[in-house]
């Protein structure tokens, strides 16, 4: 199903004016949070009415003041019913300069002011070292502090693990780039969370990235909001970065990609679909489970004895970069042969952004 401008219509199919607020033009038609603004509309007019009926529903259309209203409103009821946040707390936003994390900060940053919800908000950005991709996002992530007021922390690889991703691809190679880059990633928000001492990191993440991660879990065999994002990006003009990673690898993503769009072509809920079957996944109670303790070299979260990030990185130190990749060999390779990582910690472990932006 897909979200079009719609045109002005004489008659029939719910009229030329918003479904919501009956004076504004439609700027979408049959948009994806169908269900969300049939919710909208029956809180709204109580004992509502045609939208009950799924013909009628498809006629829906709405303009973009009350898209707006109903995207932001979804994400309050989640917070609040979720009970997300408490007042005082400290959150970053990690911020990479791509849609879903802008709109997460500019809607987060709006909410926090129209609902009172007392947060002190930072953004937190890591710095991969990825010429000409990483150093132009982060410029956009710069921009982001001043227009929504929010302190800014960039954390680099360089700085932290003494590479960078240009450092890193020059000597391994396009090959496991991302499982590094992964790792590192992972480790860097934790460390930039403790840096700024927040108490909670959001990242933002749109329907389509999550539907494409569970059905790569599913083909890797490691079971263990909507894609309003761009629209809501689009009309409201934020300020956000679109390029690709340089060293994005992609094939196998790409294809998930295709085939889910596919999927959402014969049925149009089959995005929000996969990720409720990812949701609904549950982990055999006879699985063993990584037990989460501190890396004894850098303090940070591990589940064995010295983190991943710092396998990797005593492996490309020694000018053996293969030392941390898979299973068989490396410096956990004693705690390895009587703790085998279950998928589940090799999913955690290899995970690559993709096209995510966090
Ligand atoms: Fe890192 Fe993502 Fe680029 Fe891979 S695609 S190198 S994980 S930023």
């Amino acid at each position: 199903m897909e979200e079009t401008a719609a045109k002005p219509r004489r008659s029939g199919g719910g009229g030329r004016q918003c479904c919501i607020c009956h004076e504004r033009r439609p700027a979408l038609k049959r948009p994806k949070t169908l269900e969300q603004i049939a919710t909208f509309l029956l809180r709204l007019h109580e004992k509502s009415c045609c939208i009950n009926r799924s013909t009628e529903m498809l006629a829906l259309k709405i303009c973009r003041e009350c898209f707006y209203a109903v995207f932001e409103e979804e994400i309050h009821q989640v917070i609040v019913e979720n009970q997300l946040f408490k007042p005082g707390e400290r959150i970053g936003i990690g911020a990479s300069g791509g849609k879903d994390s802008t709109v997460l900060a500019y809607v987060l940053s709006e909410l926090n002011k129209r609902h009172n919800y007392g947060l002190d908000l930072f953004l937190l950005s890591v710095d991969e070292g990825i010429t000409g991709y990483r150093d132009d996002s982060l410029e956009t992530v710069k921009r982001n502090e001043v227009q929504y007021g929010l302190p800014l922390k960039i954390v680099s690889y360089k700085d932290l693990y003494g590479w960078t991703m240009d450092e890193i691809v020059k000597m391994i190679g396009l090959k496991n780039n991302c499982t590094f880059c992964g790792v590192f990633r992972r480790q860097a928000l934790d460390r930039g969370a403790a840096l700024l001492k927040v108490d909670k990191l959001a990242t933002g993440h749109n329907a389509d990235d999550i539907a494409e991660t569970v059905l790569l879990n599913i083909l890797r065999g490691d079971i263990a909001s909507l894609n309003h994002v761009f629209t809501y990006a689009y009309f409201k003009k934020l300020d956000y970065f679109s390029t690709e990673c340089i060293y994005s690898p992609n094939a196998y993503r790409g294809f998930a990609r295709e085939f889910i769009k596919d999927l959402e072509r014969i049925r149009p809920r089959a995005i929000l679909d996969i990720i409720k079957s990812g949701e609904d996944f549950r982990i055999a109670t006879s699985t063993k489970m990584p037990e989460q303790g501190t890396c004894e070299r850098c303090g940070y979260i591990s589940s064995q004895k010295w983190c991943k990030a710092c396998v990797l990185l005593e492996g490309l130190n020694r000018g053996m970069p293969k030392l941390g990749i898979g299973r068989s060999r490396g410096l956990n390779s004693n705690q390895m042969k009587t703790d085998k990582p279950t998928s589940r910690t090799k999913s955690i472990e290899s995970k690559q952004c993709g096209s995510l932006d966090f």
